[in-house]
């Protein structure tokens, strides 16, 4: 499939050529000829698969010659809300559409101005807009198009109430898409409450994501987590996120990497707008190999080659493993995910994880295995120092 035959424009064609975008992703092609067609769309994929050009350039489609402030995209988190700008930035600036993103910490009464000069479109975090909404700085009536994305992370996050609030003030004709990581019950509740009649394009069900990505399990004692990480920076040469369960832990791991002379940033809600987008850019410009984050600072990353991913806490949802795995393999390309379990404690997360990945529970793999090769299994538990190794899980 090529871009010439997704209902675009020569000059949205153009465009998407400057940004040197070959071939469209299989979001793209799914999603972009139901958006220029105006319908409303509920999309499963999940970031790194070119969703946010998949409704990016087709809403530009419908809405380039027009004037006014017809275009909303709520982002769960500052950073998506920043990236989807950006995008938003790339290709409507050409064809002379403003964007203004909203978010958290940043000046109110600077987004208030920015708000007042009749932006094309408005980039927002759920919380932000409702402040705006709220002092009056804006008016959802003109909205004709609204993008939900990540909605799943929103309603994770505790948004519901924010979303219900902004989608009352929406006019009801309108244009309405969903992109969600996972269609949980609760985001299909809440497609069909905001949604007319939606398409749904399936690309990437978790299952279909997880070849590229090659995972793998190691169950460890916490004490053992330090020289298990020390060994796995050894190994992977190329780019590596951390997730913690905490910033207390974030800190915690960097300091231990600090002591080996392991050179790593990290990124967490405590740190100021600024310093989170200056911690990226680093990250992203290979100033810093290793990033440590915690789940919502992290998710928001949007760096193309990461090598490796490590959970070294399993994640407290299901979902949120999925995301941050996502980080790696990104576009197509393969990727490591690392996770580091403790026996007994994780047992009960990971084989949730594992349900939504629908593969066998990692205890059953091992039983089946042990059975079957009891002699190999033990001399590669010898080999990694008691650190048992699960296979890799596809
Ligand atoms: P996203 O899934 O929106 O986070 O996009 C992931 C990355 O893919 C971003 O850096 C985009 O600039 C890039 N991208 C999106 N669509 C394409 C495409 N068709 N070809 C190449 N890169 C793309």
């Amino acid at each position: 499939m090529n871009w010439s035959n997704l209902s675009l424009s020569s000059k949205i064609l153009k465009l998407v050529d400057d940004a040197g975008y070959k071939k469209p992703t299989p979001v793209q092609v799914q999603s972009i000829p139901l958006v220029v067609a105006g319908l409303d769309i509920l999309v499963c994929s999940q970031t790194g698969s070119g969703k946010t050009a998949s409704f990016v350039l087709p809403i530009l489609e419908r809405f380039k010659d027009k004037n006014g402030t017809y275009i909303l995209a709520l982002s769960p988190t500052r950073e998506i809300a920043l990236q989807t700008g950006a995008v938003f930035e790339t290709f409507a600036t050409p064809l002379g559409m403003k964007t203004v993103v909203c978010i958290g910490g940043v000046s109110i009464s600077e987004e208030k101005k920015a708000l007042s000069s009749s932006p094309h479109i408005i980039v927002a975090t759920p919380g932000r807009l409702c402040d705006h909404l709220e002092r009056g700085n804006v008016w959802l009536d003109f909205i004709q198009c609204i993008v939900f994305d990540e909605a799943d992370r929103m309603l994770e996050m505790g948004f519901a109430t924010q979303i219900e609030k902004i989608a009352e003030q929406l006019p009801k004709e309108r244009q309405t898409l969903m992109y969600s990581a996972t269609f949980a019950p609760k985001v299909e509740k809440l497609a069909k409450s905001l949604m007319n009649n939606p398409r749904e394009v399936m690309i990437q069900n978790t299952k279909s994501t997880i070849p590229q990505i090659e995972q793998r399990l190691l169950w460890m004692d916490e004490g053992k987590k330090v020289s298990a990480l020390f060994s796995l920076v050894r190994q992977e040469l190329g780019t590596i996120i951390v997730f913690a369960k905490s910033k207390e832990r974030v800190y915690q791991i960097w300091r231990h990497l600090q002591g080996r002379k392991i050179d790593s940033t990290y990124i967490h809600s405590d740190l100021t707008q600024e310093q989170r987008e200056s911690t990226v850019t680093d990250f992203k410009n290979g100033k810093f190999r290793i990033l440590i984050a915690t789940d919502v600072m992290g998710r928001g990353i949007d760096v193309d080659n990461i090598a490796h991913v490590v959970n070294y806490d399993v994640p407290y949802e299901a979902e949120d493993y999925i995301h941050r795995i996502g980080r790696t393999a990104r576009l197509g390309k393969t990727g490591i995910a690392t996770t580091f379990a403790i026996p007994i404690k994780d047992e009960f997360a990971i084989c949730a994880i594992e349900k939504i990945l629908g593969v066998e529970s990692p205890k059953s793999q091992q039983e089946k295995k042990e059975k079957e090769e009891p002699k190999k299994h033990d001399h590669q538990r010898k080999k990694s120092q008691n650190v048992r190794r699960d296979h890799p899980r596809r």
